[in-house]
C-alpha cells in the first residue's frame, strides 16, 4: 500500500553526499579494497570518539556483536546471563549462541525498560552477566546496575542496538559497561546499506579479543590462535556509516523534537508514552505508544496510510525458538503487556511537522469516533 507516512527516507540520509560516496565506494570497488580496509578502520575509530571509548571494532552485524562480547568474555555453558523479557531476539538469541542460559527479568512498566529492582534476586552463583538493553533509544539506569554488577562481581555488556548517541549526563549509551554492542541495520538511527555492527570497549585486551574472534580467530594471517567467527565489518558499510555519522546528532536532535511535538498534540488521549528520564538524552530509535485499543488503532492507521508497527508482537518468553527454557505467557506480565498494548508511530529525522500533524489527527480522529 502506498503510505502517507512513511517509517525510512533513505535519500534525506545520504542528502548532497550520495556522489561523493558513490565515487569512493566505486574506487574501492575497483581497486579491490574490500576486506578490513583502511575505510574499516577510520570508521572505527571515528565511532569510538563519537562514542567517547578507547576502542572500537567493527562486525558484521549488531548480533554477531554481542555473541563476539560474550565470546571475548568467557561466557558459556554452564554460566547464566540476565537479561530482559521485552528485548528484539538477538539479545537473547546471542546468548543461547554462545551455549549459556538466559535468564530473563520482566520489564519496567513506566520506562519500557528491564526492572532494575529484578535483578539482584535472578543472580546465582552462576550468574556470570548482565545485558542492559537500552530499548527504543532510552538508556536504562546504569548507575544502579553497575553497582549490582559490582557488588555481585558480573560482567555488563550493553545492547545498544537501538541507542546510538543517547546520553546519560554525557555519558554514550554502550559505554557504561565492559562492552557496548551496536547495530547498523538499515532501520537503526545510524543505517548501513546492508547488516552491519560494531562493539567498543575502554579494555584494549578485550578489543584484541574481539578482533582475532571476528577474523577466523586468527592472530596473523594462518595463525588461528582461538575458535573465531567470521565476522567482519563490511568495507563498503564502512564508507556509507563514515558518510553519515557526522550528522547523527543531528537527527537524534530532530528526532527529539518530533517525539515532543507529538507527546504535545497527542495530550489528552488514552494513550501514554515510555517515561522520559532526567539528564538523559533519549534518541527515539522506535515512538512507542500504549492504549488497550492498540490492535484497532494499529488496523486504523495503517488504512489511513501511516506506517505504523508494532514492536515487539510477541515477547521472547513465548516465541517458539526459546521454547525449551520452558517459559509460559505468565511469566513476564508486564513484557506481554507491553507486547499487547504498544505500537510504533512513524519517526523520522526528517519528518516536517505536516506529517507529524497527520499522524496525530488521525490519532486523535480513532478516539473522537470511539467516545
Ligand atoms: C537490531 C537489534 C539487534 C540486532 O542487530 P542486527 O544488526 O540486526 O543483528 C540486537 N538488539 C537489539 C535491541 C536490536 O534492536
Amino acid at each position: 500500500m502506498n503510505m502517507k507516512v512513511n517509517r525510512y527516507n533513505y535519500p534525506s540520509q545520504f542528502g548532497d553526499e550520495l556522489q561523493s560516496l558513490l565515487n569512493v565506494i566505486g574506487d574501492d570497488l575497483v581497486n579491490g579494497h574490500y576486506i578490513l580496509t583502511e575505510a574499516v578502520e577510520s570508521f572505527e575509530t571515528a565511532f569510538a570518539n563519537y562514542i567517547g571509548a578507547t576502542c572500537c571494532v567493527g562486525t558484521n552485524s549488531g548480533t554477531d556483536a554481542l555473541i563476539l562480547a560474550l565470546l571475548a568474555l568467557g561466557i558459556g555453558p554452564g554460566d547464566e546471563v540476565i537479561t530482559q523479557a521485552n528485548t528484539f531476539y538477538a539479545t537473547v538469541a546471542a546468548i543461547c549462541f554462545v551455549g549459556a542460559t538466559p535468564i530473563l527479568v520482566d520489564a519496567e512498566p513506566h520506562a519500557y525498560l528491564m526492572d532494575v529492582g529484578q535483578v539482584e534476586p535472578a543472580i546465582t552463583a552462576r550468574t556470570k552477566a548482565i545485558i542492559a538493553v537500552h530499548l527504543f533509544g532510552k538508556c536504562m539506569p546504569m548507575t544502579r546496575l553497575l553497582a549490582l554488577a559490582e557488588k555481585y562481581q558480573l560482567r555488563v555488556i550493553e545492547d545498544a542496538a537501538q541507542s546510538h548517541g543517547a546520553r546519560i549526563d554525557g555519558r554514550a549509551a554502550g559505554h557504561f559497561g565492559d562492552i557496548g554492542c551496536y547495530s547498523f541495520h538499515p532501520s537503526k538511527n545510524l543505517a548501513a546499506a546492508g547488516d552491519a555492527g560494531a562493539i567498543v570497549t575502554d579494555d584494549r585486551h578485550l578489543a584484541e579479543q574481539i578482533k582475532i574472534l571476528r577474523a577466523l580467530g586468527q592472530s596473523g594471517q594462518n595463525r588461528h590462535v582461538a575458535l573465531g567467527m567470521n565476522s567482519k565489518l563490511d568495507a563498503i558499510q564502512a564508507r556509507v556509516l563514515s558518510a553519515k555519522l557526522g550528522r547523527l546528532d543531528h537527527w537524534n536532535d530532530q528526532r527529539r523534537a518530533v517525539a515532543a511535538h507529538y507527546i504535545s498534540r497527542l495530550d489528552g488521549l488514552p494513550l501514554s508514552f515510555q517515561a522520559p528520564a532526567e539528564h538523559q538524552d533519549h534518541v527515539y530509535h522506535l515512538f512507542q505508544v500504549r492504549t488497550e485499543q492498540r490492535d484497532a488503532l494499529l488496523a486504523h492507521l495503517q488504512s489511513s496510510g501511516i506506517d505504523a508497527v508494532i514492536r515487539y508482537p510477541t515477547p521472547i518468553h513465548v516465541q517458539e525458538a526459546f521454547a525449551a527454557f520452558g517459559w509460559t505467557a505468565g511469566d513476564f506480565p508486564v513484557a506481554q503487556a507491553l507486547a499487547a498494548q504498544t505500537l510504533c508511530l512513524p519517526l523520522r529525522p526528517d519528518m516536517n511537522i505536516d506529517e507529524v500533524d497527520l499522524v496525530c489527527d488521525c490519532v486523535r480522529a480513532f478516539f473522537r469516533e470511539r467516545s
